[in-house]
């Protein structure tokens, strides 16, 4: 029973629209890693599904990390004293240095320019730069922005807090028949910035609204997480659920034209791991496996080696590697909406593998059954000669020991394939279920 179906199936345009005009919705916003903006961000998502937002205040130690001051920011500018705003934080959010230290001053361009933050091969772009743990203050303006700037006196501005507060994530449980869970993880850290960040978290939102429509097997833990320090804060306060986790997903950087990667779980073999590559490799598009590495997204907290959680991470271009991560280019255009959608599906097909995944035993594994007497071979109308051949892998290898997933692999056959094969032999007899509702 595919629990998703809906998803893999639904109209591309259709769902590509509704997720791009979520991210649209909240480009717009300052987000950090902690502060308001982030707290809007959790709110706009509230209003799609049951996400509790949790505050954990300032100063508490978390493994080897202390939750650091709250952010908030107002307005920040650059002008000539008395004259126009030559940079302006109104008109884009990645001009301040993001966690920058408030300032207000008047001071020569010469002493400006150690604040100021460019690309000068990309002379149009406006970089994005943070500076979490140390207190300092800055402007990110585009290259030829900067070279525009006189010598002489100027006018800096930002009217930003660094006081004690809370760090904010959003977190929703969906409870499934089983206590074991699914964790589907993203970061909502970054500000205007539409694939590395709003692309994974308009895709989580819209799993997460599907999911708490239906009934399924696993629970489903969904976290919305300002980057590195809300994951260690959540596995640090919820260890009994880490321990819960069964499969898991970080989703970054899938809105993109490019084709899919998938990083592989600490683990390298976990079910997460199979369940992603048996999707990628049937989906249409191109995909590439990574092995694991200790650099990344939150991934890296989870498969910390404390907890070595199965969780990998999806993305479509590898952050880091594309010419538009973390700059002002990494837009609502660089977002494309049937890319979105198809990233939906490829992911609801992975949480679909998990649901479906069982041991079946062959109730007559003397000899092949005799398939066509149960018209379940040939000249049925509407069959294809593929799901015959499932049949077959099936009959042959549901010996109790071969998973549905390790027999899809065996065969190289889709995964539904197998699934779907499985069903129709359970009716006819032939199937049995072996103890087990779902592997764990
Ligand atoms: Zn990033």
């Amino acid at each position: 029973m595919r629990v998703l179906r809906e998803i893999e199936e639904l109209s591309l345009q259709e769902a590509g629209s509704q997720l791009h005009l979520l991210a649209a919705e909240l480009y717009p916003v300052c987000r950090s890693i902690s502060g308001d903006g982030l707290r809007a961000t959790l709110a706009a998502i509230q209003e799609r599904f049951p996400l509790q937002t949790v505050e954990i205040p300032t100063g508490t130690a978390v493994f080897d990390w202390i939750v650091p001051k709250e952010w908030n920011i107002r307005d920040a500018y650059i002008r000539r004293p008395g004259g126009p705003r030559l940079v302006d934080f109104q008109a884009c959010n990645l001009h301040v240095l993001n966690y920058s230290a408030p300032v207000h001053a008047t001071l020569p361009l010469s002493d400006l320019r150690p604040h100021l933050f460019t690309l000068p091969d990309r002379p149009d772009w406006i970089p994005y730069r943070t500076s979490y743990y140390e207190r300092k203050w800055g402007f990110c303006l585009s290259h030829n922005q900067m070279l525009s700037l006189e010598d002489g006196d100027y006018e800096v501005c930002i009217d930003s807090s660094l006081e004690d507060g809370w760090l904010t994530y959003g977190e929703c449980l969906l409870p499934g028949l089983s206590t074991d869970e699914i964790l589907i993880s993203c970061h909502v850290c970054h500000p205007s910035l539409a694939n590395d960040n709003l692309s994974g978290l308009v895709v989580a939102t819209f799993l997460a609204q599907a999911l708490a429509e239906r009934e399924h097997h696993y629970s489903y833990r969904f976290l919305f997480l300002p980057g590195t320090i809300g994951s260690i804060t959540w596995l640090a306060h919820n260890p009994k659920a880490a321990g819960r986790i069964r499969h898991g997903l970080v989703l970054t950087c899938i809105g993109d034209a490019g084709g899919f990667h998938y990083k592989k779980s600490r683990q390298g073999n976990a079910e997460i791991d199979r369940a992603a590559a048996q999707v990628l490799r049937h989906c249409g598009e191109p995909a590439e496996i990574l092995e694991f590495s200790p650099y990344g997204y939150d991934e890296r907290q989870y498969c910390s080696p404390g907890f070595n959680l199965p969780v990998g991470c999806l993305m479509r271009s590898v952050w880091g590697k594309f010419p538009e991560y973390h700059t002002s280019a990494d837009n609502l255009d660089f977002i494309l909406p049937e890319q979105l959608a198809r990233s939906l599906r490829v992911c609801a097909g992975i949480l679909d593998v998990h649901e479906n995944n069982r041991r079946y035993i062959n109730l007559n594994p003397f000899c092949e059954p005799q398939l066509g007497r149960r018209n379940l071979y040939r000249s049925i109308g509407g069959d294809t000669p593929g799901i015959e051949i499932a049949r077959l892998w099936l009959l042959n290898f549901s010996d109790g020991e071969h998973s549905l997933l390790d027999i899809a692999e065996r065969s190289g056959l889709p995964f539904f394939e197998i699934a779907d094969a499985a069903t129709q032999l359970l009716e006819s007899g032939l199937l049995a279920p072996n103890g087990q509702e779902v592997l764990k």
